[in-house]
C-alpha cells in the first residue's frame, strides 16, 4: 500500500484546517475547516474544491471550531457522501456550530445582495442550512479511546486534548500488507492544569506527527485569573456600575462561569447577578451538562449538580429579556457574543454601554486585527454601532491567559512526552513565525530529526509498498 499526503488547509495559517490522506485508492480527509480573517484566506473557500468532493471515503474531525469543520456543509454540497466521524461531544456541538455558521452565510448573501456588492448576481451564500443539516445527518459519534474503523485497513482512536469540549487527538492505524503504521493529529491543543478542561492525553509514539503551532513563539502565562477577576469586578461594582464582558459561547463563557461561581461562594465579590445572554453560549453551556465526564467541572458533584445551575446565573435566550438588561445600572456582570465585538447582542449592550463612564468593558480573549474588540481595546475614542459613532466613555480591562490553546511551553511538554522521535513531523495550524519557532525546538530541544513546516497545497509521499 502507498500512502500519500496533501495540505488542504491549516498550513502555513491557523484557520482552514484539511489533511487529506490517499492511500492507493482510497481517501481520508482529517478536518474540514472553513478559512477565517484575512480576505485573502477567505476567498479560498470560494475557489473551486481542489478535487472531485465524491472521491473522499471519510472525515474524522478533531473537534468543532468552524476552523476544523466549517468546510463539511460546502462539502457536503459538493457531492461528498461519507461518514464524518467525531467524539460524542463534538457531534452535539457541531449542531450549534453549523447551523449557526450556516444561518451567517444566508444573512451575509442577502446582506451583499441589500448592498448590491456581490460578484455573483444573485449573491450566493458559501453554503446554506440545508447544506449544514445535511452534514449533520452524516456525522458519526465515537466514544474517546474506542478505535473504530474508518476505512478498510484504517483505524481512528479519539484521546482528549483539552482545548474545547469534545477536542480530540486523533491516531490513524493503519495496517499495510506487511507494515503498520501510526499517524497522530494533535488537533488543537488545551492547556495543562486548566479548571474546566483535562489536560491534553500524553502520546508516546507516531510515524508521521502533526502537531498544531498557534502559539509557537510565544508563552502565555496565566496568572492568578480569579484574583484579576476579582479586582476587575470589585472596582467595576465600586464605580456604580456593570461589568460588561464580550466572549466566545463555547469554553470561553463556561471558564468565566467557573470563575464567578468560585468568587461569588468564597464571598470574594459583592453578591450580584451574572446574565448569560447569548443563546449560543447557553446552548454550548447545556452541553457541558450533558457531556459531564468530558470536563472536570462535574468531578465531586452529584449526578444532577452543576455549577451552572447556580441561582445568581440567568440565562436569556430571547430577544425581550436580552433588551430588558439595558435597564440595570449597577452591580450586575453581563456575558454576551460575539467575542471580539463583531456581531450578534454583544452589539446593543456596546451601543448602551460604551458611553457610559460607570460601566466596565472587560475583554477576556485575543482581538483580532481589524476588529471592532480590537480598535476599542487600542484606544479608538469612538465605535461606529448601528451608523452611529457611540463615544467610548466606560472604562476598558483586559485579562490575558483565558486562551483555550498550549503555549510554547505547554506544546513543547506535550511533545516532550514521546518517547521515542517521530519519523516525521509536521508543524501546522500556525502562522509561519510560531511554526518556525516551534519547529527549531522541536529540532534544539528535542533532537528531532524530521521536521517540516508544508505549505497550502503542497504533497508528500509518507508511505511506499507498505
Ligand atoms: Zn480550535
Amino acid at each position: 500500500m502507498d500512502v500519500r499526503l496533501k495540505f488542504l488547509g491549516g498550513a502555513q495559517s491557523v484557520t482552514g484546517s484539511k489533511y487529506l490522506l490517499e492511500l492507493d485508492k482510497r481517501k481520508l480527509l482529517v478536518d474540514c475547516g472553513l478559512f477565517q480573517g484575512l480576505k485573502e484566506l477567505r476567498l479560498r473557500n470560494w475557489d473551486e474544491f481542489p478535487m472531485d468532493a465524491t472521491t473522499i471515503d471519510a472525515i474524522v474531525l478533531t473537534h468543532a471550531h468552524i476552523d476544523h469543520s466549517g468546510y463539511l456543509p460546502r462539502i457536503v454540497n459538493e457531492g461528498f457522501n461519507g461518514p464524518i466521524y467525531c467524539t460524542e461531544a463534538t457531534a452535539s456541538l457541531l449542531e450549534i456550530l453549523l447551523m449557526d455558521a450556516a444561518k451567517l452565510q444566508e444573512e451575509e448573501a442577502e446582506f451583499a445582495q441589500h448592498k448590491g456588492y456581490s460578484k455573483h448576481n444573485p449573491p450566493l451564500a458559501l453554503f446554506n442550512t440545508q447544506d449544514a443539516k445535511k452534514a449533520l445527518d452524516m456525522v458519526v459519534p465515537i466514544t474517546y479511546q474506542e478505535p473504530v474503523n474508518v476505512l478498510e485497513s484504517v483505524t481512528a482512536t479519539f484521546f482528549d486534548a483539552g482545548h474545547i469540549l469534545g477536542s480530540a487527538i486523533v491516531s490513524l492505524n493503519i495496517q499495510g500488507e506487511t507494515q503498520q503504521k501510526k499517524i497522530v493529529f494533535s488537533g488543537d491543543l488545551g492547556r495543562y492544569n486548566q479548571p474546566l478542561l483535562k489536560d491534553p492525553y500524553a502520546i508516546h509514539d507516531a510515524d508521521v506527527l502533526f502537531i498544531e503551532s498557534t502559539y509557537g513563539d510565544r508563552d502565555n502565562v496565566a496568572e492568578d485569573i480569579e484574583g484579576q477577576l476579582a479586582s476587575i469586578v470589585k472596582t467595576a461594582f465600586d464605580n456604580d456600575g456593570c461589568l460588561l464582558i464580550p466572549s466566545f459561547a463555547v469554553g470561553r463563557t463556561q471558564l468565566l462561569l467557573y470563575y464567578f461561581h468560585r468568587l461569588l461562594t468564597t464571598n470574594q465579590i459583592p453578591a450580584c447577578d451574572v446574565y448569560i445572554d447569548s443563546p449560543m453560549a447557553i446552548s454550548s453551556t447545556n452541553l457541558h451538562k450533558i457531556h459531564r465526564d468530558d470536563h472536570k467541572l462535574s468531578i465531586g458533584r452529584g449526578e444532577h449538580e452543576s455549577i451552572f445551575d447556580y441561582p445568581r446565573f440567568k440565562y436569556f435566550r430571547t430577544q425581550d429579556s436580552s433588551m430588558s438588561i439595558n435597564s440595570i445600572e449597577r452591580n450586575a456582570i453581563i456575558i454576551s457574543a460575539s467575542g471580539m465585538c463583531t456581531g450578534g447582542r454583544i452589539m446593543h449592550h456596546l451601543f448602551n454601554r460604551l458611553s457610559r463612564k460607570n460601566d466596565t468593558l472587560l475583554f477576556v480573549g485575543f482581538q483580532a486585527e481589524g476588529t471592532r474588540g480590537r480598535k476599542i481595546l487600542d484606544g479608538e475614542p469612538t465605535s461606529r454601532i448601528y451608523g452611529i459613532e457611540v463615544p467610548v466613555k466606560c472604562h476598558v480591562e483586559h485579562i490575558n491567559g483565558l486562551s483555550a490553546h498550549a503555549d510554547r511551553g505547554e506544546l513543547m511538554r506535550w511533545a516532550g512526552q514521546f518517547k521515542e522521535a517521530p519519523k516525521m513531523t509536521f508543524v501546522v495550524h500556525g502562522e509561519l513565525k510560531s511554526a518556525h519557532h516551534l519547529s527549531l525546538k522541536l529540532k534544539e530541544e528535542l533532537q528531532w530529526p524530521n521536521v517540516m513546516i508544508p505549505r497550502y497545497l503542497e504533497s508528500f509521499e509518507l508511505f511506499t509498498g507498505i
